[in-house]
């Protein structure tokens, strides 16, 4: 069965020679980095809750490709209940890590390269969908982790890619040869790159006749020879460098993480690339990758927020405040907009149908205003957990402090609350609070809800697409009696 253990995983990714810098160094060892750990941990989860007997189904299932028991992260999706399934999936995944657990970003991308290829191959004539599903077999039967990359720098928006001062702000084909491509260029905001064992970069805008060289979309390694990524910092992130910043924290063994990746003339073989130039499709991969994981949102930071809802009615508990009205009607406040972002998560799978290639696609609109309420809720749902949380949250003294034999005891005495809980335990919960709103899952709690998958106006310029005005107007003209 091609299911790896959390430990096989871990040590894939030791096999690999995946360049990546950080603090201007080339980090040796990057999985047993301690910033770079918890964001392995969430990943790690990923193949730990589908060994479970209890998530067979959710976190498994079997591949039209092969018949064999895949994990969901590796799956392509055959049905509504897939799609379903899939939300669900991220929830689990979100509760049981407090994070980003990047897996996400490369089953989306194979969902979209899968159904996209289908349809260039039909006007072209071309085999991408064949060396694609090739690829998905690879990658099911090793149960691998593929980042999914889209967002190029981009450089000056006002310009197409081939107008731009410096061709390489998009990633492009600087040479053609018999047996392959050769690539320039960099991806940006790569989510999970140096938990990954494979790249699958696609174009990141619609593009135009002129911009062929950068209608690409291709699948390789990460350590492929001229690839490297430089580590993006997060709010709090060097605290696990301080000893005794275990509580500091908030969330000591989960993370996430973000890279900018270079691809410094990069060679990729014939086999793996599947879309070279046919660049009317370009606008269809972006639109379908975004539309998967604008769904995929609607799973993941829900299931964040689950955590966040429950440590702020834990800092209630502490506090002595659960009992205040107005405490139970912001955790109710915060239930109710989470759950509002899970129905949104669960109805663009529902209404979700068949694409060509036969895999299934969710509703394009209702995915929009899934991700669309993601970029305002959860910071609704944060300024209701700062509110709850009160003040210490920001102003409580380190861990180091509160474990000095000298001073420990005053932090001891005067930041309890409740007589019966440990003044630890209030400090934790509130480190909690502010990994989530302020700290290092900030990166993804809320501002990666701001722009992950496209910023909000990209999700307007969608609804307005996909909104239909002309069939609401007919229907006003049609009640109103206005003949035409
Ligand atoms: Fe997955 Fe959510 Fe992270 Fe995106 S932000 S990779 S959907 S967990
Ligand atoms: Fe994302």
């Amino acid at each position: 069965m091609p299911l790896m253990t959390r430990e096989e995983y871990i040590d894939s990714l030791r096999n690999l020679k995946q360049k990546v810098y950080l603090f201007g160094e080339l980090i040796e060892n990057p999985v047993d980095h301690p910033m770079i750990r918890p964001s392995l941990n969430s990943v790690a989860m990923t193949y730990e809750l589908a060994q479970k007997n209890e998530y067979e189904g959710l976190m498994t299932t079997t591949s039209s490709l092969t018949g064999k028991v895949v994990n969901r992260f590796c799956h392509i999706h055959k049905s509504n209940d897939d799609l379903i399934n899939k939300v669900k999936m991220q929830r689990l995944c979100g509760q049981n890590t407090g994070a980003c657990f990047q897996r996400c970003v490369g089953m989306d991308a194979f969902n979209a390269v899968y159904s996209t290829t289908f349809e260039i191959d039909e006007a072209h004539g071309t085999d991408y969908h064949k060396k694609f599903k090739k690829y998905m077999e690879y990658v099911q039967e090793k149960d691998l982790v593929v980042d999914g990359a889209m967002t190029d720098p981009k450089g000056d928006r006002s310009l197409a890619p081939s107008k731009q001062k410096d061709l390489d702000l998009f990633l492009r084909v600087v040479e053609r040869r018999e047996d392959g491509i050769v690539v320039r260029g960099a991806k940006a905001h790569q989510t999970g790159m140096v938990n990954s064992h494979e790249i699958l970069v696609m174009p990141t805008i619609a593009m135009g006749p002129d911009d062929k060289d950068f209608a690409i979309a291709f699948a390789v390694p990460v350590d492929a020879e001229g690839i490297f990524s430089i580590y993006g910092r997060q709010s709090c992130d060097t605290r696990k460098l301080e000893e005794g910043a275990e509580i500091d924290l908030g969330n000591s063994t989960f993370g996430g993480h973000e890279t900018l990746t270079i691809f410094e003339d990069v060679f990729v073989p014939n086999e793996r690339i599947f879309l070279n130039g046919e660049v009317e499709f370009s606008g269809m991969l972006v639109e379908r990758f975004a539309g998967y994981h604008r769904q995929s949102y609607g799973g993941c930071k829900v299931g964040v927020g689950d955590v966040l809802i429950g440590a702020s009615a834990v800092a209630a508990d502490y506090n002595g405040a659960n009992k205040a009205s107005h405490i139970k009607d912001k955790l109710i406040e915060m239930i109710h907009l989470n759950e509002t972002l899970y129905s949104c998560g669960i109805a663009c799978s529902c209404e979700g149908s068949a694409t060509k290639s036969g895999n299934y696609q969710i509703d394009l609109l209702l995915a929009n205003v899934c991700k669309q309420n993601i970029t305002r809720f959860p910071y609704e749902i944060a300024r209701l957990a700062e509110d709850i949380a009160g003040g210490l949250m920001v102003t409580m003294p380190s861990e180091k402090d509160l474990k000095d034999p000298k001073i420990g005891p005053y932090i001891e005495k005067y930041l309890k609350g409740v007589a019966s809980v440990p003044t630890e335990n209030r400090l934790r919960i509130l480190r909690l609070i502010e990994n989530l709103t302020l700290g290092s899952a900030a990166v993804g709690y809320r501002t990666e809800s701001m722009h992950g998958a496209g910023s909000p106006q990209a999700q307007r310029i969608m609804i307005w697409r996909q909104g239909n005005l002309d069939k609401k107007k007919k229907l006003a003209k049609a009640i109103a009696k206005i003949k035409e």
